[in-house]
């Protein structure tokens, strides 16, 4: 995670965005344990610089991962973020209320021929991987173009089809710069799969939108899915 000292947030200080709509942050930690130092560094920022633009900050539950979330953790997750002095605007957004929305987004991307399923287990594809993207193993497109039963399959994005579909994408860094999405480092990930109902890209992006979100901020481990998001972005509009 980057630091973001006092000297940068008092130039990241203005009422708006470039745009000229109210700034929105969010904080959004996956109840897959309690809050780290980690997460409190993010959700800081995330409040500071909502707060210092006059802008509002939200917080958000991404708890749809049906072996890894935890959802007794919730309450003390909202509790840390109380006792670090941190009020949130609205209501707290449950992912698990939300999965309506994601297979809508699914089922476009299904209409635009964008989606297949895919039968591999995880040890198939690193077996059959030859290179390494930010999300692990680069899937080697087995499924792609086979008739493969959709039933209990997970729905992985063609990244060639969708990139030419969408052209090239950038978006603004605000310390970086900007940026070329080049999503296509990834690979075919999975957007739907059988024990979620949608991977964290597809999930974080519609909801990102859903709440208008105009500033994320995240750890500096996920700064590579920016590129799927902005992907998703396009072609979901
Ligand atoms: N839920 C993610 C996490 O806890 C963060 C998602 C995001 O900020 O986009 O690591």
């Amino acid at each position: 995670m980057r630091a973001l000292g006092a000297s940068s947030l008092a130039s990241l200080r203005n009422p708006q965005d470039k745009r000229g709509v109210m700034v929105r942050t969010r904080f959004a930690p996956s109840p897959n344990g309690l809050l780290h130092l980690g997460h409190a560094y993010a959700a800081v920022v995330a409040h500071d610089l909502a707060r210092a633009r006059g802008g509002e900050f939200l917080v958000r539950i991404e708890d749809i991962d049906g072996t890894r979330s935890r959802p007794e953790l919730i309450p003390e997750i909202l509790a840390d973020l109380k006792w670090l002095g941190l009020n949130w605007d609205g209501a707290v957004l449950h992912q698990s209320s939300r999965l309506a929305a994601y297979a809508a987004a699914g089922e476009r991307l299904k209409a635009l021929g964008l989606l297949y399923p895919c039968q591999c287990t995880r040890s198939e594809v690193v077996a059959a991987a030859h290179e390494v993207g930010p999300d692990g193993p680069l899937y080697p497109g087995t499924c792609r173009g086979h008739a493969v039963d959709p039933d209990g399959a997970a729905w992985r994005l063609d990244m060639a089809k969708a990139t030419a579909l969408a052209g090239p994408l950038a978006w603004s860094d605000e310390r970086a710069g900007i940026q070329q999405a080049s999503p296509e480092i990834f690979g075919d990930i999975v957007l739907l799969r059988k024990e979620a109902p949608a991977s964290y890209h597809l999930a974080a992006t519609v909801d990102d939108a859903m709440q208008g979100i105009t500033l994320v901020t995240r750890g500096q481990d996920l700064f590579e899915s920016t590129r799927v998001h902005r992907l998703l972005q396009a072609l979901l509009d």
